[in-house]
């Protein structure tokens, strides 16, 4: 096994394009690593993207954030001007793992695992996130839901890596929150995670609206008719009630030791129901 820690992306697009058995880009290593030792993964080339800039810096852009695909669950968490504008995305990066584990985790790193369980990506998708991403052919902007196809599918192709997010400006009046459910209290696979953003305009009127959500089907989901059910109403207690029937109507988990297709469907709608409040109430206070 080979492994080069590039300093620009030229140099790591090349090492990628050109490798010929399994390549693999390293963030944080607290998947890859793992699946390592598990003889789960192979690599004969690792590419270690934390020398390279880009993908360590945070940086407002347009009015919104630029969030390199390396930068860690603790640098997000002290960032507070961006946990300000986009609590629901910091408190999902800051929920995987351990403080060992948050010194090293990525939200880059999160999402090209490829978990329909990752926790950091239903609030990205929920935010609007794009994904930069560059390859031998240049470079090219990905919404963040379109990413992942399925478990351990990516729609990147050979010799690509995930260079950071963007996240757009935040409107007057909006939020966004992400919660999931796990049967410990810490250190534990989603079994239900979701992600809500919203904008509230003229006597509290949903003006916009994006729900996702996470470990309720091969991929992360953007559930555009669970946003539909909300954007109009004023989120009383008859719209909730239709944004949860749609959020369960979107479930299609499987059915596993950690919880029944029935239990996932049911709590997927009591959490977006729930992430969508919080979200109000901080589109409020903004
Ligand atoms: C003890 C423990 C607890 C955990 N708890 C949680 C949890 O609560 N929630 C959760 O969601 N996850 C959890 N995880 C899983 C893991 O920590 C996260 O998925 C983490 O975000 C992975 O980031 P990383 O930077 O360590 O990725 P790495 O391990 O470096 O990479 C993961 C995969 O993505 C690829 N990759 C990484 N960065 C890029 C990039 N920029 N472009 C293209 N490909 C890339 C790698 O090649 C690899 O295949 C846990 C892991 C451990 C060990």
């Amino acid at each position: 096994m080979r492994y080069e820690a590039p300093q620009s992306l030229e140099a790591a697009v090349a090492l990628l394009a050109r490798a010929n058995g399994d390549a693999r880009v390293l963030a944080g290593g607290t998947d890859l690593l793992v699946q390592m030792r598990a003889d789960v993964v192979e690599p004969e080339l690792i590419v270690d993207i934390k020398g390279i800039a880009e993908t360590r810096a945070v940086a407002r852009e347009g009015g919104g954030w630029r969030v390199g695909a390396a930068v860690t669950g603790a640098e997000l968490g002290e960032n507070a001007a961006l946990k300000r504008e986009w609590p629901g995305v910091v408190e999902a990066a800051n929920l995987i793992g351990s403080t060992q584990v948050q010194g090293r985790a990525t939200m880059g790193g999160n999402l090209c695992n490829g978990s329909p369980a990752a926790d950091s990506v239903p609030a990205l998708i929920a935010a609007g996130a794009v994904a930069a991403v560059a390859g031998p052919g240049g470079r090219r902007d990905i919404p963040v839901e379109d990413v992942m196809l399925g478990p351990r599918k990516l729609s990147l192709t050979k010799g690509e890596l995930v260079v950071s997010f963007f996240l757009p400006p935040r409107p007057k009046g909006s939020g966004d929150a992400y919660l999931r459910f796990i049967p410990r209290t810490e250190m534990d696979i989603a079994v239900v995670g979701a992600g809500v953003n919203l904008t509230v305009g003229a006597g509290g009127v949903v003006t916009a609206a994006r729900v996702s959500l996470g470990a309720v089907a091969e991929k992360v989901l953007l559930v555009e008719a669970a946003a539909a059910a909300i954007v109009g109403t004023r989120l009383a207690p008859p719209a909730q009630e239709r944004l949860e029937a749609a959020a369960r109507a979107a479930c299609r988990p499987i059915d596993d030791k950690r919880g029944t297709v029935e239990f996932r469907t049911q709590v997927a709608g009591v959490l977006t129901r729930r992430a969508a409040l919080i979200a109000l109430g901080r589109a409020r206070e903004n």
